[in-house]
């Protein structure tokens, strides 16, 4: 992992155009310069020249980003934000007792010994034997819910799963600046894929997804490769008919790298009507949802998106990020359901 003052070039590389306040979620309820890119890139210049210090205060400005990467997509120089805010946050993490305890807790009390637990009695489908074979990587999701419906969805396809007992991915770890720890978890990954033998890896959450891709930019001798659910079914231009006639909408995770196969699959599935929410793509504040001191804040994030939902007159909300189901589930106050696409298509398609 690269510590804050190895990016001092990238943050330098900042002309101060302001492009990233037009698309910043979170600039457009506070108006404040520190809760955006723009702002936060001058206030690490100077921790990085040595005139700050990582305080609270910078560090609680950080913690306002979504992590969401609108910004990096606008900005003309293609700085990426989230990783230099995942740096800046390891410096701050270090000296952090506080930021120690809660990622000693997430780590071996809910990630660790809790999803053992759960682990245990979550169902476990074996997957038939095919030449073509793939790793399932269920991330936190996939400890909790189990593997059936990927297990069904890709024997179906003629491709066997094999589903190995790895980790959490260690996004939550990454962004938070904790990065002893996701590099263990990073290793881990590592150890089990190669007991495998295979190299071909499918995921159905998007973070989990985007997470294993970047280990990439830290080990790039490893060969492997990452796909989601939905380029299969759209490869093997899968014809899928619903049950009974659903009018759904799409939330889309910021993690997403491919919504083409989703929006194929939304659009060619008999049965289905899919109308497209204001917004789809907008952040739904994932981020933002672990730190109640800013719950002011993050309620007009959270309003908009319900409102965007309502307004379609859909009663289901997909998805394909296990965080964003939990907080559009939060949210919903009981207007609408909300489901993981992978789940949504093995319980209601006609078999
Ligand atoms: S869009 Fe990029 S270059 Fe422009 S102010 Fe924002 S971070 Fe700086
Ligand atoms: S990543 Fe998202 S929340 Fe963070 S500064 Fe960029 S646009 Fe704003």
């Amino acid at each position: 992992m690269k510590c804050l003052a190895e990016y001092e070039e990238k943050i330098h590389s900042c002309s101060k155009c302001g492009l990233c306040q037009s698309v910043c979620p979170i600039y457009k309820i506070t108006g404040n310069d520190c809760t955006v890119s723009r702002g936060q890139f001058i206030m690490l210049r100077g921790v990085v020249k040595g005139d700050l210090k990582m305080s609270k205060t910078i560090n609680r400005y950080l913690d306002l980003c979504l992590k969401c990467n609108a910004c990096s997509k606008f900005c003309p120089a293609g700085i990426d934000v989230v990783d230099i805010i995942a740096s800046a946050k390891a410096e701050f993490f270090q000296h952090s007792f506080w930021a120690k305890l809660k990622y000693f807790i997430l780590k071996h009390i809910i990630l660790g010994l809790g999803l053992k637990i759960v682990n245990i009695f979550s169902p476990k489908k074996k997957s038939q034997k095919f030449d073509k074979k793939v790793i399932y990587f269920g991330g936190c999701g996939g400890k909790l819910e189990g593997n059936k419906e990927i297990v069904t969805l890709l024997n179906s396809m003629g491709i066997e799963v094999i589903t190995p007992d790895f980790d959490c991915c260690g996004i939550p770890f990454f962004t938070e600046g904790d990065f002893s720890s996701f590099e263990q978890y990073m290793k881990s990954f590592f150890e089990k894929l190669e007991q495998t033998g295979v190299t071909e890896i499918v995921t159905t959450c998007a973070s989990c997804e985007k997470t294993i891709k970047s280990y990439k930019k830290w080990c790039e001798n490893k060969e492997y490769t990452v796909k989601n659910i939905f380029e299969y079914i759209k490869e093997q231009n899968l014809s899928l008919e619903l049950k009974n006639p659903i009018k759904v909408t799409f939330h889309k995770p910021c993690n997403l790298a491919n919504f083409e196969d989703i929006e194929w699959i939304l659009n060619n599935t008999k049965n289905l009507e899919y109308i497209q929410m204001k917004d789809f793509d907008k952040c739904c504040g994932l981020n933002g949802i672990s730190k109640l001191k800013e719950y002011k804040i993050m309620k007009n994030l959270y309003k908009e998106k319900h409102k965007n939902i309502i307004n379609t007159g859909a009663k289901t909300v997909l998805t394909s990020c296990l965080g964003c189901e939990k907080v559009l589930k939060l949210f919903s106050f009981g207007k609408y359901n909300v489901h993981d696409l992978t789940k949504f298509l093995y319980r209601n398609i006609k078999k």
